[in-house]
């Protein structure tokens, strides 16, 4: 389980990431909520442990945007701010639980762990780039209401790639979307997948297609002849 840890304050954040470590927790600790934003658009993560009172965006404004781009992603407030209205406010704003500081390191993994075992939640976010729309919920793409038949794999592939069009996305990143699927991929599985995806996408002629850099990864663009 990865999880992105966001709290400005030095020993607070050190000491909540070794703890989350040591119950075998990858953690990933930033201290700014541009830092956090940055963070979930490039890496897929488990739960968020969000501290409100960050030195750039206020803790609330980065739930709220965390909301928008990614509706399915757990996410822990973790505040001084121990008002119930403030609690309310975290709650309503989507937050998954509310930890007022001071608090127990155990009670944040025991709350942790039960936020993570809740089923996702299904609000489903809609992509639309050029003529395509994608569902995340569904897994369903669109061109102009005509449905590109996709498996599970080609559909996972475009979901992370619709996530920053024009945005090269890793190898890594996607290959870790394909392994976190059931079955465990072959060497070549992402270079099939991604030739299986560009043939579909071009024959829908939906105007997007994805290009390869290198030894890095590929990013989904918008291409001019179409
Ligand atoms: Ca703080």
């Amino acid at each position: 389980m990865r999880v992105l840890l966001v709290e400005d304050n030095v020993a607070m954040r050190e000491m909540i990431a070794d703890h989350l470590k040591e119950c075998r927790f990858a953690v990933d600790a930033v201290n700014c909520g541009e830092d956090a934003l940055a963070a979930v658009a490039a890496v897929r993560f488990d739960a968020v442990v969000l501290d409100l009172g960050l030195p750039d965006i206020d803790g609330m404004e980065v739930l709220s945007m965390l909301q928008r781009s990614q509706p399915d992603l757990p996410a822990i407030i973790l505040s001084a701010r121990d008002s119930v209205d403030n609690r309310l406010l975290g709650l309503n704003a989507g937050a998954d639980d509310y930890i007022v500081k001071p608090f127990d390191l155990s009670e944040l993994e025991a709350r942790l762990r039960a936020v993570l075992r809740r089923p996702r939640r299904r609000h489903g976010t809609i992509h639309a780039v050029g003529k395509l729309t994608f569902d995340t919920s569904s897994r369903e793409a669109h061109v102009e209401g005509t449905p590109i038949i996709l498996t599970r794999r080609e559909a996972a592939l475009l979901e992370e790639l619709l996530r920053a069009p024009g945005r090269v996305i890793t190898k890594d990143t996607l290959e870790e979307r394909l392994y976190s699927l059931d079955d465990a991929g072959s060497m070549n599985a992402l270079e099939a997948a991604i030739s299986r995806l560009r043939r579909k996408l071009s024959s829908a002629r939906c105007g997007l297609q994805i290009e390869t850099k290198w030894g890095i990864g590929y990013r989904l663009v918008v291409s001019e002849n179409e």
